[in-house]
């Protein structure tokens, strides 16, 4: 085939897969990556149409061989604008790896893979596929690989616009604690523990981002310190613990719910939210839902899982909504039961 019959091709292709015929679109790229100036190309798409056709195993494969035939393979597909459009592979970076389900112990199954430089979030700290494996007993999405020693670098400012959203958790929060000892657990841009302040609580904010941190002490004059939370030792027992996106972050949500446990007060009030893989955003936006490129989520919550891990340490489930300012993302209240 000449250039213009493979580029005419690979336009059908194209129009093909847009549609979501993907048995079309991939009969035309296995033929077109037999030239090899196009290989790349093509079993990236090939890798795309491979985790639409519930074949995680093969995407993962072509999407490495994509890269590995070609370092900047991602440049085909990004916008030039786009931050990662400059990404090139250069090999695998060491990462801890997942097998079990980081909740129960039990082998994963592989459920989604995904290219993850597509995200303006992913940086060449980590490998470029995500394979979420899936566990059956738990109905979590976990991670399979992630680098090790890794701290996000995100920088945050208070955003007023989110203060009535954070206002209306404190209200509910205060119909179910009696005291008014507040913990935030990633005190990021500070909006909830500036509106906590406000109203009353008294608090205490911690992050493992230094930056973060410092920015609540200097411009806020908040009350906050550097610790990794799941290795704070104190006696002190808080009323209310804020989680805001957080426990997908978190390489053992059992050890971080055990240290949540710990730091609550007898009759205390936890809030988490985290993005629920089977939220009903999170349906309907499909493959092409961000939270599924979010390179620095380990886990990826269900109702059950999250609901699970928290009987497992006595708390129970008081409200439950989907997040109002996170697309995908579900808000749950729990009391720490008796
Ligand atoms: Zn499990």
């Amino acid at each position: 085939m000449d250039k213009s019959s493979i580029e005419n091709c690979l336009f059908e292709a194209t129009t093909y897969f847009n549609e979501g015929k993907y048995d079309e679109a991939a009969n035309i790229y296995l033929q077109i990556e037999k030239y090899s100036q196009y290989r790349a190309g093509c079993h990236y798409l090939l890798a795309h149409i491979s985790n639409a056709m519930n074949d995680p195993l093969t995407a993962y494969e072509l999407y490495y061989s994509a890269f590995k035939e070609k370092g900047n393979v991602i440049s085909e597909f990004l916008d030039k604008k786009h931050k990662n459009h400059g990404y090139i592979f250069t090999g695998m970076i060491e990462e801890k790896e997942f097998k079990n389900c980081i909740l129960c112990g039990k082998a994963g199954e592989p459920y989604w893979c995904y290219s993850l430089p597509e995200s303006a979030l992913f940086t060449s700290d980590f490998n470029p596929v995500r394979m979420w494996l899936k566990c059956n007993d738990c109905n979590h999405l976990f991670a399979k690989s992630f680098p090790e020693n890794l701290t996000d670098s995100y920088d945050l400012q208070a955003r007023e616009d989110i203060f009535p959203y954070y206002e209306e958790i404190l209200n509910m929060l205060k119909t179910y604690c009696k005291g008014n000892e507040l913990l935030e657990i990633g005190i990021g841009g500070c909006e909830c523990a500036l509106v906590a302040r406000n109203m009353g609580f008294n608090v205490f904010g911690m992050d493992i981002n230094e930056k973060q941190v410092e920015y609540a002490r200097t411009q806020h004059g908040l009350n906050a310190e550097v610790h990794d939370f799941i290795k704070f030792e104190t006696d002190k027992k808080w009323d209310v613990i804020i989680m805001g996106d957080v426990i997908e972050h978190v390489k053992d949500p059992v050890a971080a719910m055990q240290k949540v446990s710990e730091l609550l007060a007898d009759n205390g009030v936890i809030w988490i939210s985290t993005p629920d893989f089977e939220s009903e955003f999170t349906i309907k936006t499909g493959h092409n839902d961000p939270m599924r490129r979010e390179a620095w989520h380990i886990n990826y919550f269900s109702k059950d899982s999250l609901y699970a891990l928290l009987r497992r340490f006595g708390f129970l489930v008081m409200e439950h909504k989907e997040s109002k300012h996170y697309n995908g993302s579900m808000e749950v209240i729990a009391v720490k039961g008796e």
